[in-house]
């Protein structure tokens, strides 16, 4: 069986329904699939490709910031929590953070617990929520502008765009 308006997201070691509302089209792991029939093969191909650096949420916000006609380096290594878009010159950088495993907020619909494994699941998203801030501090100590893009912000193109301007052009 086809699902054409539920969206599944590879999440706490399962796959997990999430309303295409309260998703989004543009999100990693939010993909139509034939839920009965994903051989296990098929399934880690998906997840490599839901982990994978260059995720769906990265290229939208990628291509606003083209289409705004910034340059920019790809995920520099050398600055901390290797920031996802890297602005030399304006010494600015964005990362652009998927809610579950970026731990956007209680807020947040992506950013649900699962109910399962949560004595696994807890302390490792939250050292991930850890690694971040600390990379945040870190950057803004070096002088850096940080803008966090979080993948639910990704459905108003309109308003992420004015965002991403405001930040990439303020002094
Ligand atoms: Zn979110």
């Amino acid at each position: 069986m086809w699902l054409q308006v539920a969206c599944l997201t590879y999440a706490a070691n399962r796959w997990m329904l999430v309303n295409h509302k309260e998703c989004c089209s543009s999100m990693a792991g939010g993909v139509e699939i034939a839920m009965d029939t994903l051989t296990p093969s098929e399934r880690s191909a998906r997840m490599a490709r839901v982990r994978s650096k260059d995720t769906k949420p990265e290229w939208t916000v990628r291509r606003i910031v083209h289409r705004l006609g910034f340059r920019y380096r790809l995920h520099d290594g050398r600055l901390p929590g290797r920031p996802d878009m890297v602005f030399p010159s304006r010494r600015k950088v964005i990362f652009v953070h998927g809610c579950f495993w970026h731990r956007h907020g209680s807020r947040c619909v992506l950013t649900r617990l699962p109910k399962s494994k949560l004595e696994f699941w807890r302390p490792k998203l939250e050292q991930n929520h850890r690694r971040d801030r600390k990379n945040v501090g870190l950057l803004r100590a070096a002088g850096w502008d940080v803008l966090v893009v979080w993948e639910c912000e990704l459905q108003d193109a309109t308003s992420l765009a004015d965002r991403v301007t405001g930040f990439l052009e303020a002094a």
